[in-house]
């Protein structure tokens, strides 16, 4: 027996609706297309892609992330495979990257890389700099890396597994870092799909600004002469970040907005 895909899409709402989830029409037509794979958006659900379909949508059901289902996050210019051990490429974190690109560097080093998004991004950009991506997690890495792959630059990027800049060496034209900045007394309003994402990459569990300290602390250690640090921020963070930077001996202090006009993005110069 087959099943028609408008009458799935439909159900596949409407349970969606139920269950409270804030884009239930835009979800049920993924998770369609998932099970339908390649196949035409009108073609017949076998028993078996109905089950799975009815499977995903539970799952969603509980609020987990869209993409953890699919597998995939779309960022800049690639799909990039996230799971549960990275955090969600997020669209604002592509402004950082049309900021980061237009900086000419030959070396970029990213700071709790996560999927690689951002590193991974700026080296298709940049097609003749070479990348390193630190992240704490060597489960993060595990999924960078094969985004490496995805985006073809793979032979481009170095990983190591590192707290910051613990285990870096060398100097970087270009340093990034999209650092958990959430306070931990902000975790409890966030969205229910927050809580499938690693609470390190989200929350530092103090006032949300322990991660610029440390970044900007040793960025003189790590940045070339002349050498960028570009980090993304929490919307009401940009004066104390900024304050760090200078405390740190940065030069060229700049804040940057997202396309809302938010504080997204604080950059400085290394000039020694
Ligand atoms: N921008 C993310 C959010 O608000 C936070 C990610 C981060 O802490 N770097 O959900």
């Amino acid at each position: 027996m087959t099943h028609d895909a408008g009458d799935a899409l439909r159900q596949a709402r409407a349970a969606l609706e139920a269950a409270g989830s804030p884009s239930a029409a835009r979800d049920a037509s993924a998770l369609l297309n998932k099970v339908q794979a390649d196949a035409s958006p009108w073609t017949p659900l076998s028993e078996a892609q109905m089950a799975q379909l009815q499977h995903d949508i539970q799952r969603r059901a509980r609020r987990e992330p869209i993409s953890h289902i699919i597998g995939r996050r779309a960022f800049w210019m690639h799909d990039f495979e996230v799971s549960s051990d990275v955090l969600d490429p997020r669209p604002e974190t592509e402004t950082l990257v049309d900021l980061a690109r237009q900086i000419d560097a030959g070396t970029i080093l990213d700071l709790g890389t996560g999927s690689g998004c951002i590193l991974l991004s700026l080296l298709h950009e940049m097609p003749r700099a070479v990348g390193v991506g630190a992240d704490v997690s060597q489960r993060a890495l595990d999924v960078a890396r094969r985004n490496a792959h995805v985006v073809g630059v793979a032979d481009r990027v170095q990983w190591h597994v590192s707290d910051w800049y613990d285990a870096i060496t060398g100097r970087f034209d270009l340093i990034v870092s999209n650092p958990p900045y959430i306070a931990r007394d902000e975790m409890s309003a966030l969205a229910p799909e927050l809580a499938f994402e690693p609470r390190i990459a989200l929350t530092d569990d103090a006032d949300g600004l322990s991660a610029y300290r440390r970044i900007a602390q040793r960025a003189g250690d790590y940045l070339t002469p002349g050498g960028t640090l570009m980090v993304e921020i929490g919307p009401t963070q940009a004066t104390a970040v900024m304050k760090f930077f200078e405390d740190c001996g940065l030069s060229d202090i700049a804040v940057h907005s997202d396309l809302d006009q938010r504080d997204l993005v604080v950059s400085g110069v290394f000039l020694p």
